[in-house]
């Protein structure tokens, strides 16, 4: 891969990891200031069902936000790795190049094509 290339994909993949660890302490923050809330001051448990249900969802979809996030962060952070280490853009599959147009759109792919539609 041409270093113009590598030089854009890098600063891509730091772009998103910056991005990424600012969602994750936003959403970190938010989710434990609310649970604290709630366990020091009782009055203010939501009382109606529909607002314990609510609540719940809210939780559960933060932590199905927080899990996604911290994945990608990994990826994102291996990728930067391998820059580093002179083997990004090789799939782990089959060990080709992958195709400079793919890793434009997903700088963190980890396959080529090929080896991504397989899984
Ligand atoms: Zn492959």
């Amino acid at each position: 891969m041409d270093s113009k290339n590598l030089k854009y994909l890098e600063s891509q993949l730091l772009k998103r990891k910056k991005e990424l660890e600012e969602y994750l302490s936003a959403t970190e923050e938010k989710f434990s200031l609310s649970q604290r809330d709630s366990s020091a001051d009782l009055s203010s448990q939501p009382t109606h069902t529909a607002d314990i249900a609510a609540d719940a969802e809210m939780r559960e979809s933060a932590a199905y936000f927080i899990s996604s996030t911290v994945e990608e962060l990994r990826k994102v952070n291996k990728a930067i790795k391998k820059i580093y280490s002179n083997t990004y853009g090789l799939c782990e599959q089959c060990g080709c190049e992958i195709n400079i147009d793919r890793l434009k759109a997903i700088p963190c792919a980890e396959f080529c094509i090929k080896c991504g539609e397989k899984s």
